[in-house]
């Protein structure tokens, strides 16, 4: 599951992607996403306002990654707070903002993938 969430691929057949773009990670163009599997016909918004709560995804995402990225970055400066540290994670999340956009889709429909309307 977790190689079918990082490469973009349905939850329900496998085959299909979710993204019409192949690369996820580094494509900092608008996301173009299929309404349903190509493949199997898997309806990826379940509802009006579905990918609303994939916001709360995205959230986590980058919270994580910010933690992540002060605790690389902070031994590289001199004092435990420097202000130059919100700087360099700006850059990283701002970086990161696209592939979380999508991940936090991709996991948003993995989560309910069971659910049917
Ligand atoms: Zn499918």
């Amino acid at each position: 599951m977790m190689k079918n969430i990082l490469t973009n691929k349905c939850p329900h057949c496998g085959i299909g992607r979710i993204f019409k773009e192949t690369n996820i990670y580094f494509n900092f163009r608008r996301p173009q996403m299929y309404g349903q599997c190509p493949t199997c016909g898997f309806n990826y918004q379940k509802e009006l306002g579905f990918f609303f709560g994939a916001m709360y995804v995205s959230y986590v995402l980058t919270v994580a990654q910010g933690i992540a990225t002060f605790l690389m970055a902070s031994p590289f400066f001199e004092e435990r707070f420097d202000l130059g540290i919100v700087g360099v994670i700006a850059v990283v999340l701002v970086l990161l903002s696209s592939f979380n956009m999508r991940l936090s889709r991709i996991l948003w429909i993995y989560l309910f993938k069971e659910y049917r309307k």
